[in-house]
């Protein structure tokens, strides 16, 4: 007989050709919960598995916008709402070259166990365009996001579906996607999170997917009593991720000596600094420059043109760039050079033969879907804001996030424990898996 593992990919892969980072998600999340459905054949009676698979609805939409010099342009866009058993789908857009719509259905997976793992109610989905933002003038962004909001409006609602950012997508995106949506809509309703401050956002939520992780990897490390302080970390990514991991490892008292970009990395033996990492932020936020700029304004660091930061010694490494970003061989090269903990930021940064590297290494290894859900977890906690009405203060929402991570960090070692180790992959698929088939069980065939 066929393992459940090898019927469902046959099953996936039939009916979603070339789809293979959405394969990798999936074949993932299967090894892991295979054992929990041998061991409870409801959830093979029910087809639990095969309807999680299977979006509840993809819409795939043209994005026509005019640029600076008044030619027409033309992009793809999409929305991949991908389960509501928990509530309403809620996951971010992303706007990059790669976005299709294997890439969105592979995030879109990984988000419905990911918002599962939070304890708040939401469901998954995920979005985008394969727009890239880099060189365009606000102008041609905000044109470009105003018409992708002309489509997805209809698609989307504070209790139907409720994106956010992600690569490519941050606050003034958010901003621009907004306006229209409630000029549309003639509501100001919470939509959309990661708004700003003064119109609605939360307080920590751009900080919340880097303080996150940082809590998570901090609970990994007090698991033998150890912490951040003192650690040399690399750090990939330059972005929204990257920068609030960096300030939190700061914050407690490590050492970053990398930050990345799609060109390339940045060494500084010295450590990022909180000044050298405001200068970070004005570079990528306001000014929206490359990362190599950093040499010119600090010269004893190194740039390492087309690199990754795998190759530098380190305690912990935190990947913050994007999807499969740690191969097999960047894998080899951290545990050579006495690496211990890897969190993942991004989501699926490490590709299979690396997380099977880190677990036979049995070092610490925390997946994305439980690493990074702080992000989404303080965009539950923005719409809870946004339905009372109310602000909550940064020490709050701080603390919630705390808890959360804490919650989501007990749930993987309850689910994950293998004798004195603690399998972190298995933890968050088993433990986000169970929450969701459960309310599917509950709610019927639907
Ligand atoms: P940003 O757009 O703010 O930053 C992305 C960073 O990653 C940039 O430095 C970018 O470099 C780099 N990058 C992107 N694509 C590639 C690539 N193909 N190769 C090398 N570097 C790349 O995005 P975020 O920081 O928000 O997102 C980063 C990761 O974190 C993603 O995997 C995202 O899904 C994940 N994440 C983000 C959350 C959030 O709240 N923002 C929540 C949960 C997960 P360049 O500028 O050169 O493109």
């Amino acid at each position: 007989m066929k393992s459940i593992v090898d019927e469902l990919m046959a099953h996936v892969i039939e009916r979603n050709p070339h789809e293979v980072e959405f394969h990798q998600a999936v074949r993932e999340v299967a090894d892991s919960v295979a054992p929990v459905i041998e061991e409870h054949p409801i959830y093979r009676k029910l087809r639990i598995l095969e309807r999680m698979v299977e979006p509840e609805r993809v819409v795939m939409f043209r994005v026509p916008w005019v640029d600076d010099d008044g030619d027409i342009r033309v992009n793809r866009g999409y929305r991949i709402e991908m389960n509501s058993a928990l509530g309403p789908y809620k996951g971010g857009l992303r706007f990059h070259p790669s976005v299709n719509l294997s890439i969105l259905k592979f995030l879109a997976f990984e988000q419905v166990f990911k918002n599962s793992l939070t304890t708040l109610p939401l469901g998954g989905g995920k979005g985008g365009a394969d727009f890239n933002p880099h060189g365009r003038s606000d102008g041609e962004v905000m044109r470009f996001c105003q018409s992708f909001m002309s489509e997805l409006f209809r698609h989307i609602g504070h209790n139907t579906d409720v994106p956010a950012g992600d690569i490519g997508v941050g606050g003034r995106e958010i901003g621009f996607l907004f306006g229209q949506y409630k000029r549309l809509r003639n509501e100001f309703s919470g939509v959309l999170t990661g708004k700003g401050l003064g119109w609605g956002g939360s307080r920590i939520r751009p900080e919340a997917t880097g303080y996150g992780a940082v809590y998570f990897a901090q609970e990994m490390l007090a698991m033998d009593g150890d912490g951040i302080k003192d650690k040399v970390v690399t750090v990939s990514g330059a972005g929204n991720a990257a920068q609030f991991t960096i300030e939190k490892v700061i914050h407690l008292g490590g050492k970053v000596v990398s930050v990345s970009d799609s060109n390339g990395t940045i060494v500084d033996r010295d450590g990022i600094d909180e000044e050298k990492l405001e200068w970070i932020k004005e570079l990528k936020n306001v000014r929206r420059g490359r990362i190599r700029e950093y040499k010119d304004k600090y010269p004893h660091a190194e740039y390492l043109k087309g690199a990754r930061p795998w190759g530098i010694p380190c305690d912990v490494a935190f990947p913050c760039a994007t999807q499969n970003e740690i191969s097999a061989e960047d894998a080899k090269t951290l545990l050579k050079n006495g690496c211990r903990c890897v969190t993942e930021v991004a989501n699926m940064p490490t590709v299979p033969g690396g997380i099977e590297q880190f677990l036979a290494a049995q070092i610490k290894f925390a997946p994305g879907k439980a690493a990074n859900a702080g992000g989404v977890a303080t965009s539950g906690l923005e719409m809870s804001q946004n339905a009372q009405h109310l602000q909550w203060t940064r020490e709050k929402v701080d603390a919630r996030l705390r808890e959360i991570m804490h919650s989501i960090h007990h749930a993987c070692v309850e689910h994950g424990r293998d004798g004195m180790f603690i399998n972190y992959v298995k933890g968050a698929n088993i433990a986000g898996f169970l929450k969701v088939a459960h309310a599917m069980i509950e709610q019927g065939v639907v």
